[in-house]
């Protein structure tokens, strides 16, 4: 996928003014963060916060031991008879998964919702190399379906409102016109379990996989997950270096804190193990399993100060709870990983002249953080990542000249007075119901008030006289 993320203001602009935009991600993120609120704190405050310090201590515990952990879980999967593949880049993953088809005569694949193969553009390498993927979650579905992409990481489709997505299965797909949810629901359906029986591959991605028993975990609601992983002959996990969970006890919690903060759900409707190739005597189940393990730029993450970036379980509660990805959805972040933790990792991942506009897509209002499960920092990475952005030359000309002016005023206290009373005097005399030029960004949508006679600093001296 194309990094368009230095497009963030008019993108932003244009999904702004966009009412079925407004009307979709509004709702959806509401209903989201609201549902998420209640599962999490069911049982009360204390005991919703004990599961999120209980996950994010997990989350360190990985992240300080990943070199051994990834080993440990390489030695398990083989063990388990899951052919292991490690990936530097985005470009060795397709490659592996090419590879892959190619080995087993693969014509027709269907996929799991990933995130992972977004990152890496899978579907427009094999549709390159002619095999048919289809996209098996709903709401990927009627994203490939309308050639877009995901505008949440975990619903795909929070940008649509019920009515385009009709229009779209009846435009794309030839579904008899119906206005009812469930009947689109069953068409879908209809539609992806004929490809399931006849597809030779299954893609999915991985939300955990457990060192300690060489296991790969799925969490869904729809069943999907199932088909695409135990229907195909062969089946293929491609998966972050992150995602390694130590033992089926972390994984416990990690899973507990996951669907309450992604779906407001206590669990989720499957939960799926992959713990290998069909063995002898079992009916089910596909023949080979391979795992991907990818980096494509998380060793560089990883040695940098925004280590913690990597501790995120991507349940998208910090995308719902967000006021900037509250108005902006998805797509104007303009790569695979959008709201907080997008706004810190596509820098990262991507390069932070590739992204510059993203760390300023926040009011660091600090609630990315407080629903965070894993409780990453994402505001204290923001904020470093502007202080990059300036000792690079990276950031707005005005407001590296308006930053520089106000650390000239405020560097001595002769300056900071004078300044002051420029500013009052100049304000309460032309009154100006709008500032000039770049300025008039700040008072297009604010007054301008009137200085108070005295300052404080005038104020105080009086009172010491
Ligand atoms: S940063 Fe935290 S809240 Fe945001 S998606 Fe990742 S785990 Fe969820």
């Amino acid at each position: 996928m194309k990094v368009q993320s230095n497009n963030f203001i008019p993108a932003a602009r244009i999904a702004i003014n966009d009412p079925d935009l407004q009307t979709a991600v509004s709702a959806g993120t509401h209903s989201a963060f609201t549902k998420r609120q209640a599962a999490m704190f069911a049982n009360g405050e204390a005991h919703g916060q004990a599961m999120r310090q209980q996950a994010a201590a997990i989350k360190r515990h990985v992240l300080n031991n990943l070199p051994d952990l990834l080993e440990q879980a390489e030695a398990n999967m083989q063990a388990n008879g899951i052919q292991v593949l490690w990936a530097a880049d985005a470009a060795a993953a397709n490659q592996h998964v090419l590879d892959i088809a190619q080995r087993h005569d693969v014509r027709a694949a269907v996929k799991a919702k990933s995130m992972m193969t977004e990152e890496t553009g899978l579907n427009h390498v094999l549709e390159a190399a002619n095999i048919d993927v289809l996209e098996t979650d709903l709401g990927e579905y009627i994203v490939q379906l309308g050639a877009e992409t995901p505008s949440h990481i975990v619903a795909p489709i929070v940008h649509k409102t019920k009515e385009s997505i009709r229009d779209l299965l009846i435009a794309k797909a030839n579904m008899p016109p119906t206005d009812d949810t469930n009947e689109m629901t069953y068409f879908a359906r209809e539609k992806l379990r004929q490809k399931f029986l006849a597809a030779d591959m299954g893609i999915s991605g991985g939300n955990f996989i457990l060192a300690e028993t060489g296991s790969v975990c799925l969490v869904s609601n729809e069943g999907n997950i199932r088909l695409t992983t135990s229907l195909p002959r062969v089946h293929v996990a491609l998966v972050g270096i992150e995602k390694i969970v130590p033992t089926v006890a972390d994984y416990a919690t990690l899973t507990q804190v996951l669907p309450r903060s992604a779906t407001g759900q206590a669990m989720t409707v499957y939960t799926h193990m992959v713990n290998g190739p069909r063995q002898p005597g079992e009916t089910d189940g596909p023949e080979h399993v391979y795992v991907i393990l990818v980096d494509n730029g998380r060793s560089d993450i990883y040695t940098s100060s925004y280590t913690e970036a990597l501790a995120c379980i991507r349940c998208g509660a910090c995308l719902n709870g967000c006021p900037v990805y509250q108005v902006t959805g998805g797509h104007a972040y303009g790569w695979v990983y959008p709201g907080p933790i997008g706004a810190v990792v596509t820098p990262l991942l991507t390069g932070l002249e590739n992204a510059s506009p993203l760390p300023h897509a926040s009011s660091l209002c600090g609630m990315c953080k407080a629903v965070c499960p894993v409780d990453i920092n994402i505001p204290r990475m923001l904020l470093d990542l502007r202080h990059e952005l300036v000792q690079r030359g990276l950031s707005d000309t005005i407001w590296n000249v308006g930053m520089k002016a106000w650390a000239f005023g405020n560097g001595s206290s002769g300056r900071f007075v004078f300044g002051g009373k420029v500013a009052a005097r100049a304000t309460n005399l032309l009154q100006p119901k709008s500032l000039p030029g770049p300025l008039g960004g700040w008072t297009k949508y604010r007054a301008t008030p009137k200085f108070a006679p005295k300052s404080f600093h005038q104020l105080w001296q009086e009172r010491e006289k």
